[in-house]
């Protein structure tokens, strides 16, 4: 730069992080473009209905479902980044519920096939969920045990060559609609964390049993199951991992969700902000666009520095996570951070928009109905908030 030169901001300009190159940019342009065409406009209909399987399939048949899985299990070979891509990119479904079940099908369900499978289990398993052929959920969560893993009831006692599980799970996601599930069981009651073990169960094998459909106060598009397990007989084939690995190798895949979680709630904060901010430049009161109040001007200032700091930790945390790190402390900040500020931003957007706000009509009261469950949903807040303190050693 010459002395002459006057260096002016440049708010509008692109701002790509340096995790991204241009082959993830090309993907994100991909995904948006399908979900605004073939998604979006079902959202409404989809918070009626829940969303149809057609779109595991159609996600399969143009490769989203497989993003960061090798060639040949038939994924895109992509780095982690392109999960962050897609996490970021289903925001603009306007979807929450569904952004949830396609998320716990790439990033919650499948990972620990991929990663702790037989060559068997991936074929069986993996294959057909990237195709979408296939629908996973995951299944940790008890009547009696959420927060404390550790204190789930679901058995898998050995007999013969075979488990039988007896247990129940709750909230589970896609569970009315799932293939398969990822069981988080105890097969030893006396071994501690040693004594975990998960599986792979079809769910429609004898004694898996879809109780009722649960209402919740958001993510309407998604189902969400209480399932019960009574006798079911597995073989031993359907053990996933190592027997009495399966506390250390949830605790893996928690990561993973919890990054992605984060990642999605980044995006969808930044998408109800652009929608409010176009809001308050056309919403008049009082002689001019209710932006023009310093007031309001100072909320989006306060929403975006909310945004990038949390994106900032995001990509930074997840570029570790790409690099080999297992950075627990810091993806736990970034899922609690993330997850606050998006329900905070959603808060805020409604205050902007007025009565207009909590109108189902302008849908930022759903917004901020969906992003409430990231402060519950894959460890809370609280959780977090201990996982980070005792990280120090206290
Ligand atoms: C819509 C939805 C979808 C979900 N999908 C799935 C799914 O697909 N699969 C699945 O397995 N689970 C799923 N969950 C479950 C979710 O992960 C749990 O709800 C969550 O982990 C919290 O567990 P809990 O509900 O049992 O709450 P609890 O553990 O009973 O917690 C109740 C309160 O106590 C606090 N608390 C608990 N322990 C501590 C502590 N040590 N210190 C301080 N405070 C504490 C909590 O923070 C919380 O505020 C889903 C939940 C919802 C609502």
């Amino acid at each position: 730069m010459a002395a002459t030169d006057v260096l002016k901001p440049d708010h509008a300009g692109a701002r790509r992080h340096f995790i991204f190159n241009n082959e993830h940019e090309q993907l994100r342009e991909s995904i948006r473009s399908f979900v605004v065409k073939e998604l979006a406009p079902h959202a409404a209909e989809w918070e009626e209905s829940t969303f149809p399987d057609w779109v595991f399939s159609r996600m399969g048949e143009l490769g989203f479902l497989g993003l960061t899985y090798p060639e040949e299990y038939g994924g895109q070979g992509g780095d982690y980044y392109c999960a962050l891509v897609l996490a970021e990119e289903m925001t603009h479904s306007n979807c929450g519920g569904l952004n949830m079940g396609i998320a716990v099908h790439t990033d919650m369900a499948t990972p620990p096939i991929h990663l702790f499978g037989t060559e068997e289990q991936k074929q069986a398993y993996l294959v057909p969920a990237i195709k979408g052929e296939k629908i996973a959920c995951l299944g940790i969560t008890e009547p009696d045990a959420g927060s404390d893993v550790s204190g789930i009831k679901t058995r898998a006692v050995r007999d013969g060559d075979e488990y039988v599980i007896n247990g129940s799970k709750t909230y589970i996601t896609n569970g009315h609609r799932s293939d398969f599930i990822v069981l988080v069981t105890k097969t030893d009651a006396d071994a501690g964390y040693d004594g975990f073990t998960l599986f792979i169960v079809d769910m429609d094998l004898p004694g898996v049993i879809r109780e009722k459909k649960l209402q919740k106060l958001g993510m309407h598009a998604s189902d969400t199951a209480l399932l019960a397990f009574q006798d079911v007989r597995v073989p031993e084939s359907a053990v996933l991992g190592q027997v009495g690995k399966g506390f250390y190798n949830i605790m893996w895949e928690l990561q993973g969700e919890r990054m992605i979680g984060a990642a999605g709630c980044v995006a969808a904060a930044q998408h109800v902000f652009d929608r409010t901010l176009r809001y308050a430049q056309e919403r008049q009161a009082f002689g001019r666009p209710i932006s023009k109040f310093q007031v309001t001007r100072h909320k989006f200032a306060e929403m975006a520095t909310k945004i990038e700091t949390a994106r900032q930790l995001n990509y930074t945390t997840a570029w570790r996570f790409a690099n080999g790190e297992y950075p627990v402390r810091e993806i736990s900040m970034a899922k609690l951070y993330a997850s606050r500020i998006a329900v905070e931003v959603a808060d805020e957007c409604i205050q902007i928009h007025g009565g207009a706000g909590y109108m189902k009509e302008y849908d930022v009261e759903r917004v901020w109905r969906d992003l409430r469950l990231n402060r519950i949903g894959a460890g809370t807040d609280e959780v977090m908030l201990e996982v980070i303190g005792k990280s120090f050693g206290i």
